[in-house]
């Protein structure tokens, strides 16, 4: 966790410790010449940058703000991230990158109805604001697709480079950057951390995205509004190539239901879940949580036998065909029972090693082949999705490649 800074004192006070790439603030101040400084054209305002105060480390990547008030529609983002990998994002901020079929929702956000959005933001009795569905959504449907406001490099935040109060300035320069409507919005996103409210503000709505495998905060103003429940009724997944986060509906949604999905990781047990909502500041209410002790237990029990299940598999070698394929339907039974479809991503793949384990290559591949589309459809484009991916159709090819070998000789 961040150390929060104390009082209100500006970072401005200090301004030999400003090297700010515009040099607007004062000729006391030293230019820093970021990588970027001659090619800084697809951003609406120059790079603003901190460095480290004299006589300090001055080891790792610097941060500057980069803003793109086109980003979108008119929406906008800010980037608190290294010249490098700002860089890289922005190849994907153009428009063109959205599919065709998602353009309408590009409009200009001033009109905050967008014309065939589907579900509404609503206040909701006692717990804030909730996404709410206007229409019926089919299993496996998009039902909301964001891009994000703020984008913060997590080592930034978690970081001791600067000091609060410069990370306060840079943080405040990202959302005064943005267009007046979605800074409103961010100023007015749930808090549940205290102290600096914009840090605050990304701590409790931030999810994390990778940029080139470097983890970031990414801020969705509508995907913020997306409650909890520990048995959602929608999941999110991250599309790199477009730095979209798409929530997709689970299961068949009704009209007016709420959208929800789970902030902590499927198939945890109650006292797991309670663990990891704390970060949040509140205590889940939701069917699962709120059920009776026995049916709590009983859904905790079959959690933790689906993990042993995996465990288990881990060592097929020494348990036999027959053994392998009653563990594998008894898991398949349980991810039914407690509803963790998105968890396939990760069984299909333990399955596939299973039996690549007994030699079995033929339901192998079968795995491996099932495992691939769970991962498009329920994790996304995130660059680890792809590489295990790739590593586990390699070893599955060097497997086929060694049994063909073995059927020559
Ligand atoms: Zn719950």
């Amino acid at each position: 966790m961040l150390r929060r800074s104390k009082g209100n004192q500006s970072l401005l006070t200090k301004p030999n410790f400003i090297r700010r790439l515009d040099g607007t603030i004062g000729t006391a101040l030293i230019q820093e010449i970021c990588p970027l400084a001659n090619d800084w054209s697809i951003w609406s305002y120059k790079p603003f940058c901190i460095g480290p105060a004299e006589g300090e480390d001055e080891t790792g990547p610097a941060d500057c703000v980069f803003t793109l008030t086109a980003f979108r529609g008119n929406q906008g983002i800010s980037l608190i991230t290294t010249p490098d990998l700002a860089a890289s994002a922005a190849t994907h901020l153009d428009d063109s990158r959205v599919p065709r079929e998602l353009r309408h929702q590009l409009v200009d956000t001033k009109h905050q109805e967008v014309e065939g959005t589907a579900y509404e933001i609503k206040d909701l009795p006692g717990r804030g604001k909730g996404a709410i569905a206007k229409r019926k959504f089919a299993e496996h449907e998009i039902v909301m697709v964001g891009y994000p406001v703020l984008v913060i490099r997590l080592d930034f935040l978690n970081g001791d480079r600067l000091t609060e109060r410069e990370k306060r300035v840079m943080l405040e320069t990202s959302v005064r950057q943005l267009p007046p409507e979605q800074k409103r919005s961010v100023m007015s996103l749930a808090r549940s951390t205290g102290g600096e409210p914009i840090l605050d503000a990304i701590r409790t709505n931030g999810f994390g995205i990778e940029i080139d495998g470097i983890q970031h905060l990414a801020v969705f103003l509508d995907g913020s509004r997306v409650n909890h429940n520990c048995r959602p009724n929608s999941f999110w997944r991250y599309i790199s190539s477009s730095m979209a986060m798409e929530v997709v509906a689970l299961r068949d949604i009704r009209p007016g239901e709420e959208i929800v999905h789970s902030y902590a990781p499927l198939g945890y047990t109650y006292e797991e879940r309670k663990a990891v909502l704390q970060a949040w500041g509140f205590q889940c209410r939701c069917a699962l949580c709120s059920a009776s002790i026995e049916e709590r237990n009983l859904s905790d029990r079959r959690r933790e036998r689906l993990l042993e299940i995996h465990h288990i598999l881990g060592q097929a070698d020494l348990l036999g065909s027959k053994r392998v394929g009653a563990l594998i339907i008894e898991a398949m039974g349980l991810i039914d029972q407690e509803e963790l479809h998105p968890q396939l991503v990760e069984y299909y793949q333990q399955f596939a090693k299973a039996y690549m384990a007994l030699s079995d290559l033929k339901r192998a591949r079968a795995f491996v082949t099932e495992t691939d589309k769970m991962w498009s459809l329920y994790g996304g484009e995130e660059h680890e999705n792809l590489d295990g991916m790739r590593d586990l159709w390699r070893a599955l090819e060097e497997a086929e490649g060694e049994a063909e070998e073995v059927e020559d000789f």
